[in-house]
C-alpha cells in the first residue's frame, strides 16, 4: 500500500468507473453500432477519445513527461475540483491554502463542502513554511500552493516547495499556471517521482488557448489513475483537442520573451508615477501594483477603455490593481493613460 492509498475517500477507492463504448472496443475501424452515435459523418458525430491518447502523447513529448503521469482536464479548474472530490470527505476533511492566492481553491472547496484554513503571506507575499504546516491538522488532506502566485506574481523557491512536500503527509498541489514566465523553474519532473505532489499547468496562459479549456495535472501514476477514473469520461471535446494539437505546432518562445520584456518595461516605468506606492516583483504575465486610490484609478482606466483587475478588496492586497501584460502597444496605451491621470 502506498502512502496515498489511505488518503483517498473510501467511495472513490471502491469506485467502479463508467466504461465507455470505446473502452470496450478500440480495435480497427469497423461498423460502429455500439455508442448510439449518429452514423452521419460531419467530423464530430463520434464521441472523442476518453483517454486523449494523441494529445497526451503530444503534450507529454513537449514537456518531457511520461503519458502515465499526465492528466488532461477541462481547464486546470477541473483538476482542482477533482483533488477535492478524490481526497476530501465533505463536512470532515479540510484543505490549507495561502492568502492571497487563486480564488478557485476556496470556491471548489466550498462547492465540495470542504473547510479551508488560510495562511496569510507576509506583506511582500513570502510564505512562512512553519506557519503553513502549523495550520495543518489531522483532517488536512491537501495543501494548495500557487507559484508564481496569483495575484501577487511572485514565484517561491523550488527548494521551499519541495521541503513542504517532504514534511506534509497529505497531498501538495503546486499550481504552475504561470511557470512559463518564471525563471525559478518548474516541479513538473519532480511530480513524476514523488507520491504526494500534484503540479498543475495549463494551456490557458503562455500557450494562448484559454478559450479551449485544457489544463494539465502532472503527478504519480497512482494519482493520475484516480483523476482519470473520477473525471467525466469525455471531459475534453474533440474540437478542443484538435485545435490544441494544431496550436501546439507553434513555438511560444517569441511571445513569452516579448511578454517578459514588456513586464520588465512596465515594472520600471510604473514606479515613476507619483500615485504608485509599490510595484510588486513578478515572475508571471501580470504585475500587482499598490496605488493611492485603487478604486478611483480603476474607474479612470475603465473610462479610457482599459480594463484591469481591481484586487483592493482581497485581504493583503489593499490598494492593489493587477495589470496583465498585453501587446507592446496596449502596454504603451496603459502608460499613456497613466501619464494623463491627475489625482
Ligand atoms: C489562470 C489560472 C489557472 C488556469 O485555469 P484554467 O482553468 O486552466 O484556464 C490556474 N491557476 C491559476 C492560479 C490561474 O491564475
Amino acid at each position: 500500500m502506498s502512502r496515498i492509498t489511505p488518503l483517498v475517500r473510501p467511495n472513490i477507492a471502491s469506485l467502479a468507473p463508467y466504461s465507455t463504448a470505446r473502452d470496450e472496443y478500440d480495435g480497427p475501424i469497423g461498423i460502429f453500432l455500439d455508442a448510439n452515435e449518429s452514423p452521419y459523418e460531419n467530423g464530430y458525430n463520434r464521441y472523442p477519445d476518453p483517454h486523449q491518447a494523441e494529445l497526451k502523447a503530444r503534450i507529454g513529448g513537449i514537456k518531457g513527461i511520461p503519458v502515465k503521469n499526465l492528466f488532461l482536464g477541462n481547464g486546470s479548474d477541473e483538476a482542482i475540483d477533482l483533488v477535492f472530490r478524490i481526497f476530501c470527505e465533505p463536512g470532515r476533511d479540510n484543505a490549507v491554502i495561502m492568502a492571497p492566492s487563486y480564488g478557485m481553491y476556496g470556491v471548489a472547496a466550498a462547492i465540495n463542502d470542504v473547510a479551508v484554513h488560510s495562511v496569510r503571506l507576509d506583506a511582500d507575499f513570502n510564505l512562512d513554511s512553519e506557519e503553513l504546516l502549523g495550520a495543518c491538522d489531522a483532517r488536512t488532506k491537501v495543501i494548495f500552493l500557487c507559484s508564481p502566485n496569483n495575484p501577487s506574481g511572485n514565484a517561491f523557491e523550488l527548494k521551499q516547495l519541495l521541503d513542504i512536500c517532504d514534511r506534509f503527509p497529505g497531498i501538495v498541489v503546486v499550481d504552475e499556471a504561470y511557470a512559463d514566465f518564471s525563471e525559478k523553474g518548474s516541479l513538473a519532473k519532480e511530480a513524476t517521482v514523488r507520491e504526494n505532489l500534484i503540479v498543475l499547468q495549463t494551456l490557458s496562459k503562455a500557450r494562448a488557448m484559454a478559450g479551449l479549456r485544457i489544463g494539465l495535472a502532472i503527478s504519480s501514476e497512482e494519482i493520475i489513475r484516480l483523476m482519470s477514473m473520477v473525471k467525466y469520461p469525455y471531459n475534453l471535446s474533440r474540437a478542443a483537442m484538435e485545435k490544441a494539437f494544431l496550436f501546439l505546432e507553434n513555438t511560444i518562445d517569441n511571445e513569452v520573451n516579448t511578454i517578459i520584456n514588456e513586464r520588465k518595461r512596465l515594472a520600471s516605468a510604473l514606479p515613476r508615477f507619483p500615485f504608485v506606492q509599490k510595484v510588486f516583483p513578478s515572475d508571471a504575465n501580470f504585475i500587482l501594483v499598490r496605488v493611492d486610490d485603487a478604486d478611483a484609478l480603476y474607474d479612470y482606466l475603465l473610462d479610457k477603455g482599459i480594463i484591469v483587475r481591481n484586487r483592493t478588496r482581497v485581504p493583503g492586497c489593499t490598494g492593489c490593481l493587477r495589470l496583465t501584460v498585453g501587446l507592446p502597444a496596449e502596454n504603451q496605451a496603459l502608460l499613456n493613460a497613466l501619464d494623463s491621470y491627475t489625482v
